[in-house]
């Protein structure tokens, strides 16, 4: 019999994510703050997260940010008896909350996984995440396995926090290309240029990105605007990604134009997708403003 998996978070990644657990032959038991609705048929529903410590092994966390991470992980070393000995993180937290969490849980014997994801929810939809690993290549090994059901696990290195660097400034340079894209097709269309011809030639060109081969063709070119990742949530990603830069001392500049961009248009636009970048880029953006 699979191992019995406990799931905090079925919110859009995690009532996605938990379904291949549950394919795959793992019992799982779930919680969350709001609403189990999503939730697979087959999942216990627990009442509160300590319930979920109490009864699973190991305990999966897709939580909305580093402060929920921090007081859920309170929450698993204070639940008595108890049953969690692993706690994985596929929340986007940034370093130090990563470092944190990981302190919290230590101190009472529980190991940590910190697994950030990327791929959006079509990519929880279909088990093809990317998943940056970071722990003990003990813990990496043993965990492999569970994490491949969702998608392709990757080993980064020992220290907590180096999953959630991974995450951040891959999030930071897709953020960048797709708001760069904006203005190149926004400057193209001006000058009369048909948007498919110009994407035809920047995706054989060095040009070519994730906004130029995705985006633009299937999300922005008919409208469409469904990325089903927020401008907000983005940002959140693109200023925990700024402040571990000026942290760790190295080179902010494109990062504090990026964040300075996408707050704007999130002010403009509140609750757009960040397909949306590109109507914003068209039509309200202008040099100087
Ligand atoms: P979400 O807000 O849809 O889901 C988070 C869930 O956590 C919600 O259902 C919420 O009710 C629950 N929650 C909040 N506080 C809680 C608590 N104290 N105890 C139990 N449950 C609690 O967010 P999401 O889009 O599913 O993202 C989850 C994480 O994955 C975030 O850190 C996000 O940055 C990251 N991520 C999201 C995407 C994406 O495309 N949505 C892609 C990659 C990574």
């Amino acid at each position: 019999m699979a191992e019995m998996i406990g799931w905090i978070g079925i919110g859009s990644m995690g009532h996605r994510m938990t379904r291949h657990l549950v394919a795959a032959g793992h019992p799982l038991v779930v919680s969350d703050a709001v609403s189990l609705e999503r939730a697979p048929p087959e999942a216990r529903r627990a009442k509160s997260n300590i319930e979920v410590a109490a009864l699973a092994e190991t305990v999966v966390l897709s939580l909305p940010d580093g402060n929920v991470s921090e007081a859920v992980a309170r929450e698993m070393v204070a639940t008595s008896p108890r049953k969690v000995k692993t706690v994985v993180d596929t929340s986007t937290i940034g370093i130090k909350a990563a470092e944190a969490v990981a302190d919290i849980l230590a101190k009472a014997g529980v190991a940590f996984v910190d697994a950030p994801v990327s791929g959006g929810t079509a990519g929880a939809d279909k088990a093809t995440l990317a998943i940056m690993m970071a722990c003990s290549a003990e813990l990496y090994e043993r965990f492999k396995p569970l994490m491949a059901l969702m998608g392709k696990p990757f080993y980064v290195g020992p220290r907590p926090g180096q999953g959630q660097a991974v995450k951040l400034l891959n999030n930071f340079l897709s953020a960048t290309a797709l708001a760069a894209t904006c203005e190149a097709i926004a400057f193209g269309s001006s000058q009369g240029i048909d948007m498919k011809t110009m994407l035809d030639i920047l995706n054989v060109s060095t040009g070519r990105n994730s906004a130029t081969d995705d985006k633009f063709p299937r999300r922005i070119m008919h409208g469409r605007y469904d990325a089903g990742f927020t401008a907000k949530l983005q940002l959140k990603d693109m200023k925990l990604y700024l402040e571990n830069a000026r942290a760790a001392g190295t080179s902010d500049e494109i990062a504090a134009t990026a964040v300075d961009v996408w707050t704007k248009m999130d002010a403009a636009l509140p609750g757009a997708d960040i397909c949306e970048m590109y109507p914003y880029t068209r039509d309200g953006r202008r040099a100087g403003k």
